[in-house]
């Protein structure tokens, strides 16, 4: 469910016309709608009340102050998997106490860093990290929080470069590995080992690999009682899939129907990070058309937009729907088969491949829709091109969230040595 919507002919986020946005803000756009966001974290909430769990958002799903200021004000924590992350979550008043870090590979900089802000805890990647992070806590004179990411070898049935639960991906520690490292924990006297935590991927629409992955680390933390380790928190992570072609993702409700029963009977206080799920359908990307080339095989549609702005078809083969902002349009011209492209020199540089939709033409403008996740936090400035402006939308007002970058901003820290300045 989302707040993009046809009225009379034209596209609109919640009650402003995304026509006018664009002739305001100018293209590629990101367009987010405040009470989408705010909508899914709490029906997340909602479904799953009886267990009052803590929704960490995930900030790499999109990283924009003002969504995270949105979500927190709300009472959701942050994931966070960097200091960049760390910066931020403390620059929107996240309180401490509801961060959790992950990361397969956390600097000594970046962990002195977050023990030192009082995080509830690290999701730990591996024994070698658990030592850093005692020894860093025994030199602050601090005790540090940590759950052990346990990689529970399931399969989630998503694109493989999004499967995190496998025993051949680098993220967790197999449970051989996690139970040593728990009946011996005394030797890390700087740390307290409170929780278990997985997260098996990303995009995933069906509660099986959850419920695999929970009842594997469930029954996991059950034999660690009777072997006199008790926890306090077990986290599950994120990875929730949403609808971006023809998928059927089980909805929040659904998903804790199967899935809090067996939360409930662990006895832990449950965490979970949430990142696509929450923001990925509260964003879209509108993009102006620029020209529509024919060639002997083929026709391109090619847009302003490209893959610096939006990765995740040329990375994953991911499907976005493509939408003309006036639906007017849709009605009277018959669809074509066409390639949308970016002006980006990659032959990867797309939108959408074979796609087939109603003819348009040069001026217009399209809506790259479910764009609000792993969109602009994955944007780069390749090929010397600004990173594109984004505006919130909350019910008739709207408000910039990202200025658009020019090009000094681009080239802000760069430096030509003297040598080459003829000096
Ligand atoms: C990326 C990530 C998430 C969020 O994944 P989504 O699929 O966006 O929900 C949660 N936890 C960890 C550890 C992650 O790396």
């Amino acid at each position: 469910m989302h707040e993009f919507k046809y009225k009379n002919n034209h596209l609109y986020c919640e009650g402003l016309k995304v026509e006018d946005l664009v002739r305001r803000f100018d293209t590629p756009l990101y367009i987010y709608s405040y009470h989408t966001l705010i909508g899914h974290y709490m029906k997340l909430k909602t479904a799953f009340s009886r267990i009052a769990p803590l929704v960490c958002y995930s900030v790499k799903a999109n990283s924009n102050l003002a969504i995270l200021k949105a979500l927190v004000d709300k009472g959701a924590g942050l994931d966070i998997v960097s200091r960049g992350e760390l910066a931020r979550a403390v620059k929107v008043g996240c309180p401490p106490e509801k961060i959790v870090y992950a990361s397969v590979g956390k600097t000594s900089q970046e962990i002195e860093e977050a023990v030192k802000s009082g995080i509830l805890f690290f999701n730990v990647e591996s024994l070698p990290e658990l030592e850093n992070i005692n020894r860093i806590a025994g030199q602050a004179h601090k005790i540090a929080r940590v759950a052990l990411r346990i990689n529970p070898d399931v399969e989630p049935r998503t694109h493989k470069f999004i499967t995190t639960g496998k025993i051949t991906n680098k993220f967790g520690i197999d449970f051989e590995t996690a139970s040593g490292i728990l009946l011996f924990r005394q030797r890390f006297a700087h740390l307290k080992i409170c929780g278990l935590h997985i997260h098996i991927g990303s995009q995933i629409t069906d509660s099986a690999p959850f419920v695999a992955a929970i009842t594997k680390v469930a029954r996991f933390a059950r034999q660690l009682e009777k072997d006199g380790v008790s926890l306090e928190y077990l986290n599950i992570g994120g990875g929730l899939g949403i609808v971006y072609n023809q998928e059927t993702p089980q909805t929040a409700k659904k998903f804790a129907a199967r899935a809090l029963p067996l939360l409930k009977k662990t006895g832990l206080k449950i965490i979970m990070e949430p990142g696509r799920f929450i923001a990925g359908n509260a964003g879209i990307l509108v993009t102006k058309v620029l020209y529509v080339k024919s060639t002997p095989k083929k026709k391109f549609v090619i847009v302003d937009a490209g893959m610096n702005d939006l990765i995740r078809p040329a990375l994953y083969g991911a499907y976005h729907q493509i939408l003309s902002i006036r639906c007017t349009l849709n009605a009277i011209r018959s669809p074509e088969k066409v390639d949308i492209v970016g002006p980006i020199c990659e032959s990867a540089d797309f939108l959408a491949k074979d796609r087939r939709m109603p003819k348009v033409k040069a001026g217009e403008y399209l809506a790259v829709m479910g764009a609000g996740a792993y969109g602009s936090s994955m944007s780069s400035n390749y090929n010397s091109r600004p990173r594109a402006e984004e505006v919130m939308v909350v019910k008739d007002k709207v408000f910039a969230v990202r200025k658009r970058e020019n090009h000094s901003d681009l080239m802000r820290n760069e430096l030509i040595p003297s040598f080459l300045l003829g000096l």
